[in-house]
């Protein structure tokens, strides 16, 4: 029988989850099944063991379970030990591994896909959420001279900033604290573009050689991104390629193989 994982969530059915790994497998080669799970807001612990319990082999976990799959781990990897929040679960004999490969995908979207080094740039992180907690980590390991943390309820970056400012350069503040400075990276970790809204930025943000991020994806730029370009940003980007290089890191922790990623973007696109 083939080796089993699966995407949990709730909802679920929008998950591009499923392509992204059937197309990772197909390109190495890997005898796998990978599916779509959909947990009840309070089930989520009984669903991860019934799937567990029929040989399932990992998970990779989204909305509105990250928190509850990082109290459920028995062993975490350091970045998700530190983010306090995990996205994929590895399952092996007792152990159940928890890393969090959100940091990482963006890491590698911005560097490598982009072409943008983090190395002493000044970035502004929009938004202290799931994603942006799981992301902080892996974007100081890379020395920016900066990292700033916006969010719309203040004291939720103030906690932030205090919980990683051992590992570098670390503000944090309303957006409107900001104003007056200028970014090379600008990276929307907030769920306002899912509801097509922007928050309020201090205008000249935007330094006009940057990059401005949402991670948000989809057909069309999102406000955030029209607005970044509006404001003079070189360079923008939606989260797509964050998605499929998450997935990625995922697919390595389970499989132990790297695939390729830039066909499944370019894929991903064709067909958002
Ligand atoms: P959370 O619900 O954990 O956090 C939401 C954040 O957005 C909070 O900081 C909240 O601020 C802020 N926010 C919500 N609405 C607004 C608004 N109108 N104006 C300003 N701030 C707002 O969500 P996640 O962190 O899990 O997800 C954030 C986004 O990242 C989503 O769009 C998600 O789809 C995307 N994402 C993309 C990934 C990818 O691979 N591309 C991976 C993970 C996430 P407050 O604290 O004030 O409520």
């Amino acid at each position: 029988m083939n080796d089993s994982y699966a995407v949990i969530g709730n909802p679920i059915a929008h998950s591009k989850s499923p392509l992204i790994h059937a197309a990772f497998a197909q390109q190495t080669n890997q005898s796998m099944h990978y599916a779509a799970l959909l947990a009840p807001l309070d089930g989520f612990q009984p669903t991860v063991e019934n799937f567990r319990s029929q040989g399932g082999k990992g998970l990779n976990v989204t909305v509105p379970f990250k928190l509850e799959a990082y109290r459920f781990s028995t062993h975490l990897t350091e970045r998700a030990s530190i983010a306090q929040a995990v996205n994929t679960l590895k399952f092996e004999r007792d152990e159940i591994l928890g890393d969090n490969t959100d940091g990482a995908g963006l890491v590698r979207d911005i560097e490598t896909n982009l072409g943008v080094p983090i190395d002493n740039k000044r970035i502004l992180l929009m938004g202290a959420g799931g994603a942006a907690r799981g992301v902080i980590l892996p974007l100081l390991q890379k020395k920016p001279a900066l990292l700033s943390i916006a969010n719309r309820t203040p004291h939720k970056a103030e906690a932030l900033q205090k919980l990683f400012d051992t590992y570098g350069k670390v503000t944090s503040g309303d957006f409107m604290h900001f104003s007056g400075e200028t970014f090379d990276i600008v990276i929307n970790a907030t769920s306002a573009s899912l509801h097509d809204e922007l928050p309020e930025l201090p205008i000249g943000i935007f330094a006009q050689t940057g990059l401005a991020y949402d991670m948000m994806y989809g057909r069309e730029p999102t406000r955030f991104l029209k607005f970044a370009q509006q404001s003079g940003a070189r360079k923008i980007a939606d989260g797509i390629g964050m998605l499929v290089e998450q997935a990625a890191e995922s697919f390595y922790l389970w499989r132990n193989i790297k695939p390729e990623t830039k066909p499944v973007i370019a894929m991903l696109k064709s067909i958002i």
